[in-house]
């Protein structure tokens, strides 16, 4: 492992320490901006190509042009994690307007800055993995989607934000927000699942959540294993009469939830499908994806 941790920003590789971008840049002014994040498991890249289809999808629907092809951000990623010396690297992809003048029209911006960092994370506490999490459901609402599509990941996370606040002010370490109707959306920065009857619950993407890649993962996971899936939606009486919950993303990966606004969700352990589907998750993800180091054996 090297002890140094480098960032590729714009087409080089800086020290940690002297990554810095202009306080013009409009990422940081207006939140201009789109990103990813993307996890390596053993040298595996998972699922790189669905991240990558999300940001160029991202990046198109706000009128940002990506300054590389498809082809070139995967290298650059895969080259991220090589030069960090990661097998297992939690990876941020950041691409933001660029650098232009106070206003906030992007007319104004020169090239889109690109920035990828990798390090290793877990987004909760390592016990919490064994245990399960506390959640609430809080009153920040999750953004309606035909103001602000949640199939734009952009930097504009300001309402995932208040969520975490109010998550902070509850004591625990992630909250669930409903829609405008009321219905159950999703965390901070994961999806929702319920087990019921042994039936897997997800809420459709018109409810306002953005569709995770895990989430997906999960769902195909379930489809092979004889679940029957539902993506419909549902209320907090939902959650809390059901026989499991857990959360998806690919900071969070996949975590039990075993209490919800105080009601201990069945006996308050993680459930038995929520870890037989969490096993099946970790022997796909070090497979399904783009192998960062064999490659450079192969290309050297
Ligand atoms: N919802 C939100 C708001 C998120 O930020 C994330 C993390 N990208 C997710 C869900 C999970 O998505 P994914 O599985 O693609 O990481």
């Amino acid at each position: 492992m090297t002890d140094e941790q480098w960032i590729f920003m714009n087409g080089e590789f800086v020290r940690k320490e002297e990554a810095k971008i202009s306080v013009y840049d409009h990422g940081f002014l207006y939140g201009d901006g789109v990103f990813e994040g993307i996890r390596a498991y053993d040298g595996n890249v998972y699922k790189l190509d669905e991240h990558l289809v999300r940001l160029y999808e991202s990046a198109k629907s706000i009128m940002l042009e990506m300054p590389y092809e498809f082809d070139e951000m995967r290298e650059i990623i895969a080259e991220t994690v090589r030069k960090n010396d990661l097998r297992d690297a939690y990876v941020r992809l950041v691409v933001s307007r660029g650098v232009g003048n106070l206003g906030l029209d992007p007319a104004s911006c020169g090239t889109a800055q690109v920035i990828v960092i990798a390090e290793k994370l877990a987004l909760f506490p390592r016990e919490l993995y064994e245990t399960g999490l506390e959640i609430v459901s809080v009153a920040t609402r999750r953004n309606r989607p035909d103001v602000l599509s949640p199939k734009v990941k952009s930097l504009n996370y300001l309402n995932n934000i208040l969520v975490k606040i109010e998550a902070n002010l509850a004591n625990v370490s992630e909250a669930l927000m409903m829609n405008n109707e009321g219905y159950v959306a999703e965390g901070s920065g994961d999806n929702i699942f319920l087990v019921k009857d042994k039936v897997l619950y997800t809420p459709p993407g018109y409810v306002g959540a953005l569709e995770g890649i895990t989430r997906k993962a999960i769902i195909e996971i379930a489809e092979e294993e004889g679940y029957t899936i539902k993506e419909e939606p549902f209320t907090r009486h939902d959650v809390y009469v059901a026989d499991e919950v857990f959360l998806t993303g690919t900071a969070a990966e996949v975590i039990a939830v075993v209490k919800v606004d105080g009601r201990v969700i069945n006996d308050g352990k993680p459930g038995v499908e929520t870890e037989y589907i969490t096993e099946r998750f970790r022997e796909k993800v070090k497979t399904d994806g783009m192998q960062v180091y064999i490659q450079e054996a192969e290309v050297g």
